[in-house]
């Protein structure tokens, strides 16, 4: 008869170690814009598997190729539940670190990682984050229109919908800011495309917000994304004269090339800033959050390496009086938006979600995707991150890289220059 030590001993002792046996890589299409690398990492636990994405929508061929070739040899044999260690030995396996390709990588590895903790422990991920820290998840919805009573319109049809917080971009990104193909003063025989203008913009979009206040009243929370359009002194410019409307945030007002003008912008004006979308490394986040330059870090759950990076970033937040509002561009897909879900519900430095939603043949191959009701967002609460791969359904869709035939990242000017976009 055992001991109540050794009982004790063996309750406490913790699960028996699973080790990876196989790594599947799944390439998929299953509609406009998605290009999408999932994995399925399986163990020596009969039918105990995870699943994770390596979301890289630009480069979707160079993640799926450093999956097969790279980083499934490595992982192969590894124990499934050292998620900190094997996240750090294969963060430094690679030598250079936080690109890109590794990052989505990583984050791949990662989600699989929790993703089998969750279901041997039978709980859904947040759980094992810390446990609910809210009833669901806040998302921002998108409207816009090509004009500004248009833009009332779509921000009106969020609202009545149950979204209190709405992003308006009137047109594209930079909306508001451009001239028409042909018009204006052009080079000779040089660019006749839209142009964009930054004083035109800095001028609008405060026009802009005015009339959605004067419209809608102060019961909605408007956001707006200058998606890098500006230079320092107009993006300083367009923060002060927002003032007046009271933005709950304004979004990568500046390209992450000149971040340190986030000091200037912090001490001229209140408007809150949100910024990080395509950061990829700590050092680009750190200083911002630290030193309290920003209001909202926007980075992508998977382009930063995952839900271990994640909750150390909304750590970090905590401590300095950030708010996390992590990024869910339309071609992301649902595995990474439930990394952002299960950490959004954990933590206390949450402060908004962006939205993304998917067509139905995306559900039907992947059970247990979130679900967004009411301008909220909520996973299905199965253990693990509540979600899986049909292989068969995802099949049919084969992979293709589209950003061949997607021009959108080209902005110009007048003079026929490159603009950040
Ligand atoms: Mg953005």
């Amino acid at each position: 008869m055992l001991r109540a030590a050794d009982l004790y001993a063996q309750a406490t002792r913790g699960l028996p170690p699973v080790t990876i046996t196989n790594v599947k890589v799944i390439g998929t299409s299953p509609g406009p814009g998605y290009s999408w690398v999932f994995l399925k990492v399986e163990t020596s636990e009969p039918g105990l598997y995870g699943v994770g994405s390596a979301n890289d929508r630009y480069l979707c061929w160079a993640a799926k190729a450093a999956l097969e070739k790279h980083y499934a040899p490595f992982w192969i044999g590894k124990q499934a539940d050292r998620i900190e260690d094997l996240w750090q030995w294969n963060y430094q396996r690679s030598y250079w670190r936080n690109g890109p390709i590794t990052n989505v990588c990583a984050t791949a590895l990662d989600s699989a990682l929790w993703d089998i903790k969750g279901k041997r422990a039978g709980m859904p991920v947040y759980e094992l984050l810390g446990g609910k820290a809210r009833d669901a998840v806040p998302c921002y919805a998108h409207a816009g229109g090509p004009t500004m009573d248009a833009c009332v319109e779509s921000a009106q049809e969020w609202h009545e919908k149950g979204f209190r917080h709405v992003r308006v971009q009137m047109g594209g990104y930079g909306g508001g800011g451009f001239i028409a193909p042909g018009e204006g003063s052009r080079p000779e025989s040089g660019f006749q495309g839209q142009a964009f203008d930054e004083e035109l913009y800095v001028d609008t979009i405060p026009q802009l917000f005015q009339h959605l206040r004067d419209k809608m009243g102060w019961d909605v929370k408007f956001l707006h994304d200058v998606h890098e359009h500006l230079s320092p002194a107009s993006a300083m410019e367009l923060a002060k004269r927002l003032e007046d409307v009271k933005m709950f945030f304004v979004e990568d007002i500046l390209p992450p090339e000149q971040i340190q003008y986030f000091r200037q912008i912090r001490q001229q004006t209140t408007t809150p800033m949100a910024m990080g979308e395509l950061f990829t490394s700590p050092q680009e986040w750190r200083p911002l959050i630290s030193e309290g330059l920003i209001d909202f870090i926007r980075t992508r759950v998977g382009m930063i390496g995952g839900i271990t990076q994640a909750k150390k970033i909304a750590a970090l937040c905590e401590q300095f009086g950030c708010r996390t509002a992590f990024q869910e561009g339309g071609e992301n897909d649902p595995i990474n938006q439930l990394l952002a879900y299960h950490v959004d519900m954990s933590i206390s430095s949450f402060g908004i979600q962006e939205e993304n939603d998917f067509p139905e043949a995306v559900r039907e191959m992947m059970p247990g995707a979130a679900e967004l009701r009411g301008g909220y967002l909520y996973g299905s609460d199965l253990p693990g991150l509540g979600i899986d791969i049909k292989e068969d359904v995802a099949a049919k869709y084969p992979l293709v890289d589209d950003h061949h035939t997607s021009d959108w990242t080209t902005v110009r000017g007048m003079d026929g220059s490159l603009v950040r976009p």
